[in-house]
């Protein structure tokens, strides 16, 4: 499996740095965003380091599938309505990726505007 040593998100898996955990399992983390756009702010990483879903392979299916169906358990786990939520997963510096290690911004608990911005 590919961990990068400067990257904060491997930091977390590994538990180099604190985090607020919410969910784990074999292949997916998520914890609560340190800066938080909604009531409930939830980040699902998987263990592997990948830039970003633009780097995906085709070996990384099962993956992707884990890593999207952790968003329904975690709503549901954490209480909320299982199916109003938004997931969101920049791609690139232009869509607003700051943080170079595969994510998926699961929000909740607000009305959510669309487009964003
Ligand atoms: O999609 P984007 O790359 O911009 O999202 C990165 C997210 O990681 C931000 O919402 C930021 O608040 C969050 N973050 C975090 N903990 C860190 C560093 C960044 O929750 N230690």
């Amino acid at each position: 499996m590919k961990l990068l040593s400067d990257c904060i998100f491997c930091k977390i898996v590994r538990r180099e740095i604190p985090a607020q955990l919410v969910y784990e399992d074999d292949q997916v983390v998520a914890f609560r965003d340190i800066n938080p756009v909604a009531p409930t702010h939830i980040l699902i990483i998987p263990r592997e380091h990948i830039a970003s879903v633009a780097e995906a392979t085709p070996d990384h299916q099962g993956l992707l599938g884990q890593l999207l169906l952790a968003a329904p358990k975690i709503a549901e786990k954490m209480g909320l309505e299982k199916d109003n939520f938004r997931i969101v997963i920049n791609t690139g510096a232009d869509a607003g990726q700051t943080v170079f290690h595969l994510h998926i911004h699961l929000l909740a608990g607000r009305a959510l505007a669309w487009p964003p911005g």
